[in-house]
């Protein structure tokens, strides 16, 4: 028995079996490509030609509104529309023919005629008719320099194609893909981004966010954070792990600056994955600075605050009509209580726990009234999450109770209420 396959047999005029394609990229920039046909499926490949920088000649005798609009807003020279029925002669000094006539006595002469010419040519209706494919596409755009092109052909069923097509695309978005660059940058230099991972559930950082996760050469994380993703990494992809405890900073802020900017100038693509958002007591402003100082380019992407996420677990709204017309969020450490307002406006505390007692009374001393609804969430949306509530009068009391530990969000105001622990709690 041979391990080498017998080579099909050469057809060019029995076109479609799979084996028989043979997958390329043209470069068609400055190329002259003739459309035939003026509907709809004419425009959009036109269009397409136009985006890849070809120069393209419609033949038709009517074209639609969106061939006239591309010739209009293309460059100058770029679309020629010329208006006749097909006729020998159109081909001429074409490197690529499109036909999408809608008659397939027409395609078939355009296929034809460009097979005598040597020139390859795709048929919109029948894909057995005419020389080459086109494939179904998809492009993401990665770092500044790179682009991924995904082409699908799947047989005679372009459908299935575009369906596969859509579901890589859509892994290619939400960075279920390995996407990392293995080409050093042009620069030389690695770029940072400061990604805000949401409050742990790997399902609430944004889709932008795991897209760059899986470009990272380097991964910089905290403790708060979708700490699961990371499983998800290439084994080589490197994993800092400069986790903060409450009163307890392992890595220094400047030493974490010093970290970013030091992988990226040595050509490495550095992810800083934090809890919740990076502008939200993330000291992401710190770092983007520090980035800029030295001449790193870096990006931030959102992410869903704990300060708002969190409260929303425990089924509480930082604002609802009628009920509070406002938030304030702030770090249990400082100045809670100088935040004007009552009852309606909810206040979010964030790192409050051991501080929890101090802030509760302060909030009374500042007018805020005695039985002020208060939850302390803690761990939301991980597997400790609790919710406790209580009144500005006894939540320390009842925090110490049942030992609430960080992390933990402390939301005062009467949108407490709303939350199904009020009811559970018997207030
Ligand atoms: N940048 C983050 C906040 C960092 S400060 C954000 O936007 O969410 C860290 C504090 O956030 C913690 O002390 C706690 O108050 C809160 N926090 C973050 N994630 C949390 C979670 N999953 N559950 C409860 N609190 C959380």
């Amino acid at each position: 028995m041979s391990d080498v396959a017998p080579l099909p047999t050469a057809g060019a005029h029995d076109g479609g079996v799979a084996h028989e394609i043979y997958p390329l990229g043209l470069k068609v920039a400055g190329r002259l490509v003739v459309v035939v046909g003026g509907g709809p499926v004419a425009a959009r490949r036109a269009r397409s030609l136009v985006e890849a920088g070809a120069r393209v000649r419609v033949v038709a005798p009517d074209a639609c509104e969106e061939l006239s609009v591309l010739a209009r807003v293309s460059a100058p020279g770029a679309v020629e529309l010329v208006a006749h029925a097909y006729r020998a002669g159109d081909l001429d000094g074409a490197w690529l023919v499109h036909t999408a006539t809608g008659s397939s006595a027409v395609d078939q002469q355009v296929a034809d005629d460009a097979e005598r010419a040597r020139v390859f040519c795709v048929t919109a209706g029948d894909a057995s008719v005419g020389s080459a494919w086109v494939p179904a596409v998809a492009r993401t755009a990665l770092t500044d320099d790179a682009e991924v092109t995904v082409s699908v052909t799947a047989g005679r069923d372009p459908r299935r194609a575009t369906a596969i097509r859509d579901a890589v695309a859509a892994a290619l978005q939400t960075g279920t893909l390995p996407l990392r660059r293995h080409r050093p940058s042009t620069t030389g230099t690695g770029r940072v981004w400061l990604v805000g991972g949401g409050p742990g559930d790997t399902g609430l950082i944004t889709a932008h966010g795991r897209t760059v996760l899986a470009q990272a050469d380097v991964v910089v994380i905290d403790r708060l954070g979708p700490r699961a993703l990371l499983h998800e990494l290439s084994p080589d992809v490197e994993v800092i792990d400069v986790g903060k405890t409450s009163g307890n900073h392992p890595v220094p802020q400047h030493e974490i600056n010093a970290l970013l900017v030091q992988h990226a100038l040595a050509g490495r693509d550095v992810v800083r994955l934090k809890g919740g958002d990076p502008y939200v007591f993330g000291r992401g402003g710190e770092e983007l600075a520090a980035c800029h100082a030295a001449g790193v380019e870096v990006e931030v992407v959102p992410g869903v605050t704990s300060a708002v996420s969190v409260p929303a677990a425990a089924g509480i709204p930082v604002t609802h009509r009628g009920v509070a017309r406002g938030f304030s969020v702030l770090t249990g450490h400082d100045g809670a209580a100088d935040v004007p307002g009552g009852p309606d406006h909810t206040l979010v505390l964030l790192m409050g726990v051991t501080r929890l007692a101090e802030t509760a009374d302060a909030l009374v001393t500042a007018d805020r009234p005695a039985d002020t609804p208060v939850a302390l969430v803690e761990d939301g949306f991980g597997p400790r999450q609790r919710v406790t509530v209580g009144t500005l009068s006894d939540i320390a009391e009842r925090a110490t109770a049942v030992g609430v530990r960080p992390p933990a969000v402390i939301v005062v105001g009467a949108v407490v209420r709303l939350s199904p622990a009020w009811a559970q709690q018997a207030r």
